[in-house]
């Protein structure tokens, strides 16, 4: 998801609990509170759970949204409650807590909430090949043609050692393949997502067991969502 649409999200979620209205016409402390507690919900799948097959099951689907991402938010929301994150959109509580060594439960959480919304968004049914437009461009700009990221992209998810993401990302004017381990994500490092390949084993294991690589060829060839990568280019 792109700043103006998380933004959007999170005080579309935030007004929409403050318009609870009690009897007497007046916010209640209550309505409050919920919309602050509101403000981090697992938005909704921008597609059906079976609309990537054959590439990613309805299965891994219904597990890893279902089960791995709404436990993320769930973890999210019980671990700042109560504490100065609550009410803060889910970005700012990943720039704030990331590298402080007692917010570590609190990052990886609210990291992976992030990172897997925009995985879901990075992808579409009938999408992969060749980039067009702004973004095609960008492409040949920074790696010289699509073949050149494709290879780059697929080598850095490749060889992530254990549990991690694969990105592209820009920094400055220039995009970048990059890597991070377990939650970790580019906007700790001051770049800009534009794409995100999750390289957890519960990402592809139902459906291509230890063939991590299978798992990124249909990634490139079917599913990534180039409108999505232009969508959150900046300049
Ligand atoms: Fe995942």
């Amino acid at each position: 998801m792109d700043r103006r649409n998380f933004l959007k999200l999170s005080l579309g979620l935030g007004a929409m609990a403050f318009l609870d209205i009690s009897g007497n016409g007046s916010v209640s402390r209550a309505a409050a509170a919920a919309a602050v507690d509101s403000i981090i919900t697992l938005p909704p799948l921008p597609y059906a759970k079976d609309a990537l097959e054959p590439h990613i099951s309805a299965r891994t689907i219904e597990f890893h949204y279902g089960k791995h991402h709404q436990a993320y938010i769930d973890n999210t929301r019980k671990l700042i409650s109560g504490t100065g994150y609550a009410g803060l959109p889910l970005k700012e509580i990943i720039l704030q807590s990331g590298g402080k060594p007692d917010q570590t439960a609190i990052f990886n959480n609210a990291a992976q909430s992030f990172n897997h919304t925009f995985y879901w968004n990075s992808m579409k049914p009938g999408g992969g090949g060749k980039p067009a437009g702004r973004i095609g461009l960008a492409i040949e700009k920074s790696f010289g043609s699509p073949a050149q990221f494709e290879k780059e992209l697929s080598e850095a998810a490749l060889t992530q050692f254990g549990s991690g993401w694969t990105w592209l990302a820009q920094d400055g004017a220039a995009l970048k393949v990059v890597k991070t381990a377990n939650a970790d994500t580019p906007m700790s490092r001051g770049l800009i997502p534009l794409l995100t390949l999750d390289v957890w084993e519960h990402a592809y294991y139902l459906d291509y067991q230890n063939r991590r690589g299978d798992y990124i060829r249909a990634y490139l060839d079917h599913l990534v969502n180039w409108s999505f990568a232009e969508n959150n280019l900046a300049g």
